[in-house]
């Protein structure tokens, strides 16, 4: 029997949301997904920034192209389909269809108001990440931020104001221009060797690098499908060493590239869960991809294998002094938890409580940032808003499940680890 996509639906209604349906039908899922990359695409007319990857059917790209719908349109139909999809999760035998029915309901809901700010609707800061991403990122005061740098004042001896002893330290882990290429390469290849030994990626996957200007980021995956992405590199500012195994490993292994490429090869292709060939970036995945991709810098480097890997390859590659690797380390895990400063100064920017050169004042202040560093920061927040939260906060929930599921085992972790890269979970899964 041919199904219409309105019968599908009504179909689905009864299935998985009445009262006593005790086995609904997992099938019945693809319609809703089936609409849902159609809204995302069409999403994606007004908000170009949205549809971060897209890989998926001809057929779907088509139908969304054929004509651009209101925006608030889109929100209606995305809110239908919650209804739909109902606020109780029915008792699937697959706890993959599970969390598949709850993505679809988050991502759905994510989605509408996504649309509803397209449309001028504004949300507080907590609450714009907690509709958009699944999660309120927590609140720390002033004292804790300038605790931090008090910390990183010790840490950096010497005469003059911290600012001036941050700005020369870090003079003299600048990776020269012309040695860029080598050490990223270097780096990617020790990222992807140390991803290989705990996890499998599809055959023949890859990716080109590319070196950039004047975006508002300083690295980026675009993902392609078929297991390639383009990886990006942002050379407006000079890179410091550590950026390099913090870019290798968040944009390629086991980051953005293998967690695309793994939902790829288990979802879209082992599956046939046509949604994950769509990559909306304002959305609860997003949290998951960025968590994964910085938390994915920890289970390639645990422990104090990143300081020596720096100190034992890059820095002599980059021509840097190895004696100052330890130091760099200890200054990079300080500014780690100072991440959080910048989501609040996002938080209080983007509430009104404070205006941009306040803003670019604390973000001096708590980033050690130069004022045309600290303005570039100030922009993101602006394009990206509380999608900053996805970065720390998003690590830190990633770190807490992976540790809780995997403990102190290194393949265990790792086990948990690629079991996330390769599901529908999402940030309520998490906690
Ligand atoms: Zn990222």
């Amino acid at each position: 029997m041919r199904l219409t996509y309105s019968s599908l639906l009504a179909l689905l209604a009864v299935s998985a949301c009445a009262p006593g349906a005790a086995t609904p039908d997992p099938a019945l899922l693809d319609g809703i997904a089936r609409r849902y990359v159609v809204l995302a695409l069409q999403l994606g007319h007004h908000d170009p920034s949205y549809v971060d990857a897209w890989y998926g059917p001809d057929s779907l790209k088509v139908l969304a192209d054929r004509d651009t719908l209101p925006v608030m349109t889109i929100a209606a139909s995305a809110d239908s389909l919650v209804g739909i999809l109902g606020t109780a999760t029915p008792a699937y035998a697959d706890s993959l269809v599970v969390m598949r029915h709850r993505y679809l309901r988050t991502q759905l809901q994510s989605l509408s108001a996504r649309a509803a700010m397209v449309n001028g609707q504004k949300f507080n800061f907590d609450e714009e990440a907690q509709r958009l991403y699944g999660a309120t990122p927590p609140t720390f005061s002033d004292a804790h931020f300038d605790s931090l740098v008090a910390r990183l004042d010790l840490l950096l001896p010497g005469n003059g104001p911290l600012i001036e002893r941050y700005t020369r330290f870090r003079a003299g882990v600048m990776i020269p221009a012309e040695l860029v290429d080598t050490v990223f390469k270097v780096a990617i290849a020790a990222c992807r060797t140390r991803t290989l030994a705990y996890a499998s990626l599809p055959a023949g996957e890859g990716f080109a690098l590319e070196y950039v200007k004047g975006t508002p980021w300083s690295g980026y995956n675009w993902y392609k499908g078929k297991a390639q992405s383009l990886i990006q590199v942002n050379l407006d500012f000079p890179i410091a060493v550590e950026r390099a195994v913090d870019l290798a490993c968040h944009e390629g292994y086991p980051g953005h590239h293998v967690y695309n490429s793994r939902l790829e090869e288990a979802l879209v292709n082992g599956r046939g869960w046509v949604e994950f060939s769509v990559y909306p970036l304002f959305s609860p995945q997003s949290l998951i991809a960025e968590g994964s991709a910085n938390f994915g810098i920890d289970m390639a480097f645990p422990g104090e294998e990143r300081t020596a890997f720096e100190r034992d390859s890059l820095f002599p590659l980059a021509g840097l002094d190895p004696a100052l690797a330890e130091q760099n380390s200890a200054v990079r895990v300080v500014m780690e938890e100072l991440n959080y400063g910048r989501n609040e100064v996002a938080r209080r920017y983007l509430d009104g409580v404070i205006d941009s050169t306040a803003a670019i004042g604390l973000i001096e202040r708590w980033w050690l940032q130069t004022p045309a560093a600290a303005a570039k920061t100030l922009r993101f927040i602006q394009v990206n808003r509380s999608y900053v939260i996805n970065y720390n906060l998003g690590r830190d929930l990633v770190a807490a499940w992976v540790e809780r599921e995997g403990g102190a085992d290194r393949a265990a972790r790792w086990r948990a680890f690629n079991a996330l890269l390769s599901s529908p979970r999402l940030p309520a899964d998490l906690q």
